[in-house]
């Protein structure tokens, strides 16, 4: 297994949820972290600290992630501050929910862009100096919506199955270099992300209660550190949906 010691992690949505928790997770196996987050700036300056306290450095890099000038903002910042990016965790993300006869283009756009655009643009930004040094990993926060369709929308269920096909091309056209490429689908994590929606309940879930984020930041560790995983998509579910 590989040695997180003073990798660099850019970590995006990590002001809240399980990104926060994926950060602070990364921070504790020895990573400089990133933390990048739309607002919520006192949460992620709380994230921030935690990180400290774990002995490594954190900047915050505020941007809206479904900008197109994001993705070089929150990479060029990072390598000013910290250094190159090893790991780049793909996590921001939004889920309104839409009926079908509500959905339209500009929902539509707001939502790929924020989910599956910006993990494209970040990742295209990543590779070559990943390449290059021989070492990096990609590692996308889809969702179980990617497998079973899920109660948000068929917007929010194609950004996220969006997500595995680009981190399997990722994963098979970088094969050899270094760089692994692996996904996590999560269901019903207790975040701010499922709460007030009155179709999300633990009935929902064989095991019966929802997830908590350090199950699922656990995993982004063990992507981090393994690198003989590569194309894999991780269920993190309570057995909503067996693979
Ligand atoms: P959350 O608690 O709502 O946190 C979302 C994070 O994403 C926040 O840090 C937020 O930043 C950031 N973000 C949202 N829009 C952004 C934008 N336009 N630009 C930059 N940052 C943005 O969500 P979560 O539950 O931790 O979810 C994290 C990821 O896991 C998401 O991709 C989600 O789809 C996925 N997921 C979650 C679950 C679940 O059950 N919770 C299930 C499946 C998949 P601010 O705080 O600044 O707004």
């Amino acid at each position: 297994m590989d040695d997180l010691v003073h990798r660099v992690a850019l970590v995006t949505g990590a002001s809240r949820g399980i990104g926060a928790e994926s950060a602070i997770a990364l921070a504790r196996a020895g990573c400089n972290v990133a933390l990048g987050y739309n607002s919520s700036k006192a949460e992620a300056e709380s994230v921030a600290r935690a990180v400290r306290e774990c002995g490594q450095k954190a900047v915050l890099i505020p941007a809206d992630v479904s900008a197109s000038a994001a993705a070089e903002m929150l990479v060029g910042s990072t390598e000013a501050e910290l250094g190159p990016v090893d790991i780049l965790v793909n996590n921001a993300g939004i889920n309104p929910v839409y009926a079908i006869d509500e959905l339209n283009l500009e929902r539509w756009q707001t939502t790929l862009q924020t989910n599956l655009t910006s993990s494209f643009m970040l990742s295209q930004r990543v590779i070559p100096g990943m390449r290059e040094r021989g070492w990096g990993r990609l590692i996308m926060m889809s969702s179980v919506a990617a497998q079973l369709g899920g109660v948000i929308g068929p917007h929010y269920a194609a950004s996220k199955a969006g997500q595995l096909g680009l981190m399997r091309s990722y994963a098979r056209l970088l094969a050899g270099t270094g760089i692994t490429a692996n996904a996590i689908a999560p269901a019903l994590i207790e975040t701010d992300m499922i709460a007030d929606n009155d179709n999300i309940s633990p009935d929902l879930i064989p095991l019966g209660r929802f997830g908590a984020v350090d199950e699922v930041a656990e995993l982004v560790v063990h992507m981090a550190r393994n690198a003989y995983i590569t194309g894999q998509t991780f269920n993190v579910n309570g057995g909503m949906y067996m693979s």
